[in-house]
């Protein structure tokens, strides 16, 4: 199985100096949970991160107050491989990609600012700053943020909107005759993530992939679900780089990187795990917070819904807790129940419809009514058919 993990066909690009694609080692990554703001611990996660077997760091930026942290933070890990997520704000990548070693954009996020210029307009502007700034592109599509352009002209099949809008955006690569760029197709269904890279392996076999399940949630289920979509797909040499993202406090978060370094030996000496019926009854989904994540209760909130709703395990129900206001109000509706953290505040949703907002300490007896009652409909539909 070794041989798998060597016979990637992909081309192979440097970011900083890490070698990703081609007969490169698979490389490990992950991304910092601290805000970008306080430097030091900043550079502490990421220093944490690289220790542990990072071979890129990932920190994010949402705005332009954050620059003068990046330019220190990239003082201060001068050997660390740092690459910026620009999250919703293009923008700025000018001004932050001469203090790092990659830009990611997320082409789902490119209309909503500069409306009057066209997608190809700001990918051209892109890659002239990462061309002049001797840097390397992600292009990291997410099924919960599609472009809607894409959606549009594809109803009904979100899969076949992510593979066709990464592969629009590695075609304008090639017309501006880039190649130093990866592409990520994120999902926090691992099925769907299996799906999707093997639909767009088939269709770029030579764009380097960085694989990923978002939102994979707390261990052990997080790392399980993880490695249902990695094994097969690298088994079959899909996967140039992953990150494992998982809901852990920030002294841990580095066991994000020592679970990716295990899956690839494991999957290099041929050792899957087989977990039968896995996702066939409750799913707990919870980001691995980043810079944006408004209070770090949320992380102690995520392991409590857990045990919380244990009770509940043989149900097929899904349970979604995210960090933030800006990503989370979006990534719970296809949830049956969802939570999303503010800095005082837990809002509670059912499907996309608001429940209500509640103190950190209130949320949890809330959550377990409207499980009940979840379970009491569920239970009452499946007698009555
Ligand atoms: S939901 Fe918010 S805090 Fe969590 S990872 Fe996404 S952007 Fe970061």
């Amino acid at each position: 199985m070794d041989q798998a993990l060597k016979d990637r066909k992909t081309r192979q690009i440097t970011i900083g100096g890490t070698k990703v694609g081609g007969n490169a080692p698979v490389v490990v990554q992950s991304m910092c949970a601290t805000r970008t703001i306080d430097i030091d611990e900043t550079v502490a996660q990421a220093h944490q991160l690289a220790n542990a077997g990072a071979g890129i760091v990932r920190i994010a930026i949402d705005s332009e107050k954050e620059i003068p942290a990046v330019k220190e933070i990239r003082k201060q890990t001068k050997g660390v491989v740092l690459s910026v997520d620009l999250q919703e704000n293009y923008k700025i990548a000018d001004r932050v990609a001469p203090h790092v070693d990659k830009i990611r954009y997320n082409p789902g996020h490119l209309h909503h600012i500069e409306k009057s210029k066209t997608i190809e307009q700001k990918v051209k502007w892109l890659v002239e700053v990462a061309r002049d700034n001797d840097v390397a592109i992600r292009i990291g599509v997410n099924c919960g943020s599609v472009a809607p352009a894409f959606l549009d002209k594809y109803p009904g099949d979100q899969l076949a909107a992510i593979v066709e809008s990464a592969a629009y955006h590695c075609d304008l690569m090639d017309s501006f005759g880039f190649t130093r760029f990866v592409v990520s197709l994120k999902d926090s269904d691992p099925v769907k993530v299996m799906d999707a890279n093997r639909r767009f392996s088939k269709r770029r076999p030579d764009v380097p992939i960085h694989l990923g399940v978002t939102e994979a949630g707390l261990p052990p289920d997080g790392i399980i679900k993880t490695r249902i979509a990695f094994e097969k797909l690298l088994a079959q040499s899909i996967g140039d780089t992953i990150r494992v993202s998982l809901t852990l406090p920030n002294e841990r978060k580095h066991e994000e990187v020592l679970v990716g370094h295990k899956i690839i030996q494991d999957v290099a000496a041929g050792r899957f795990i087989s977990v039968p019926d896995f996702g066939a009854g409750l799913n707990i989904i919870s980001c691995p917070s980043c810079s944006r994540v408004e209070n770090m209760k949320f992380v102690e909130l995520a392991q409590q819904v857990k045990e919380l709703t244990t009770y509940a395990e043989k149900y097929k129900i899904t349970i979604a807790i995210m960090g933030c206001r800006v990503n989370g109000p979006g990534e719970t509706d296809d949830a049956d129940l969802g939570l999303w953290c503010g800095p005082t505040t837990v809002n509670l949703k059912k499907k996309d419809r608001k429940l209500g907002y509640y103190a950190y300490e209130e949320v949890l007896p809330k959550l377990r009514t409207e499980l009940d009652r979840l379970i009491a409909e569920r239970t009452s539909a499946t007698a009555a058919n």
